[in-house]
């Protein structure tokens, strides 16, 4: 029985624990015993050491993975920091509960020696896009209120978020999943996908550039910072080089004609905050990938596609900007979907190759 499942990627670590809450003993005492203790501790606690964090609005209840009914908890914590989670794996004695680990991200493969030297754990490795699928089906198929949309997303006041009944078992959709880089995916039936494109310019991108432009220290700061900025300060409009809109295109005046446009004015550049930078950068990445993402839905003549990955972790702005652009320039028929455990399917789809 795997207990645990994980996406080891370039920016985050996801780490999938499946708690059984059923009776069916199969261990002998000492393994139980050791179990419950890294349960225990895993389940007690929602910070561990200094950068791991358990997400717990995402717990999923009464979950049945391999005939077994139990609990899935989400902990995720920085790539950069994964000598101090084997440190701190083998102290908690969660290596000697587990014989092997299901992994999945490059990381499965950069870090197999370490896991074998310093926790004597075998890693059971799954491609990371098979795991993203697996996950993001059997997730979408085990909870109703997975999947929502960003309605009316005309203007940032009067856009609000609605719960979306997604018709998983119907296809084809994309997904685009935003993490360090992008990935773009159709998918046609439940083993059935291909990947259609990609960028280089993800997650990873907003935040290093966020990083030097503002000097921020993390995503979560970057975020906050886009939130009170302003990247009209910034990005030159088709309104400052018009005056107004370019209607012979269909193109408003506030649409944004060059990004960071204004940058090459020293007035400008003395003018703006730390804020709008960051919101700058932020809105720049997200534009590229939603017009990456409306040009393969057109191609592959799909119309639903599902924004994945944590760089949409606490970032509506992104989301917003997203759905807007899917809808606009689609003339409403392309639909932009989201989902709650957004990072985390990787991680669950690795866990449940076992189940298979
Ligand atoms: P990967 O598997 O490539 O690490 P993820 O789906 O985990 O990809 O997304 C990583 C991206 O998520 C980062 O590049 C960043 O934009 C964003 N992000 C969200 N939360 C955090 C965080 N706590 N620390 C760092 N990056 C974060």
């Amino acid at each position: 029985m795997p207990w645990f499942g994980m996406d080891i990627g370039g920016t985050l670590s996801k780490l999938v624990f499946f708690e059984p809450k059923d009776s069916i003993v199969e261990k002998t005492e000492d393994e139980t015993q050791l179990l419950s203790n890294v349960t225990k501790y895993l389940t007690k606690n929602s910070a561990y050491g200094k950068s791991g964090h358990r997400d717990e609005h995402l717990q999923m209840d009464n979950v049945k993975i391999c005939n077994r009914v139990g609990t899935l908890h989400f902990i995720r914590f920085p790539t950069s920091e994964m000598n101090n989670f084997l440190e701190l794996a083998k102290k908690k004695g969660m290596a000697a509960s587990v014989s092997t680990v299901c992994a999945t991200g490059g990381g499965a493969f950069k870090f197999e020696e370490n896991f074998k030297n310093e926790l004597n754990l075998k890693l059971c490795k799954c491609d990371e896009l098979d795991s993203l699928i697996r996950g993001l089906l059997f997730t979408v198929a085990s909870n109703n209120n997975e999947c929502y949309f960003w309605s009316q997303c005309t203007a940032d006041e009067q856009c609000s978020k609605q719960e979306y009944t997604f018709q998983y078992k119907k296809y084809p959709f994309i997904v685009v999943n935003i993490g360090s880089g992008v990935s773009v995916l159709a998918v046609y039936g439940p083993n059935n996908y291909k990947r259609i494109s990609g960028t280089s310019i993800g997650g990873g991108t907003f935040l290093g550039l966020c990083s030097l432009l503002t000097g921020c220290n993390s995503f979560d700061e970057a975020i906050e910072l886009a939130a009170n900025g302003d990247n009209t300060k910034v990005d030159k409009l088709v309104r400052d080089i018009y005056g107004g809109s370019y209607s012979k295109f269909g193109l408003p005046g506030e649409l944004v004609a060059s990004s960071f446009g204004h940058m090459n004015s020293k007035e400008k550049r003395a003018q703006v905050s730390r804020e709008d930078l960051a919101r700058t950068t932020l809105v720049t990445i997200t534009n590229n990938i939603a017009s990456i993402a409306r040009m393969c839905a057109l191609n592959e003549r799909i119309d639903r596609v599902c924004f994945v990955g944590n760089f949409l972790r606490v970032n509506p702005i992104s989301m917003k900007l997203l759905s807007h652009a899917m809808d606009y320039w689609s003339k409403g028929s392309q639909k932009a979907i989201f989902l709650n455990h957004e990072g985390y399917f990787g991680a669950i789809g690795c866990l449940l190759s076992f189940d298979e």
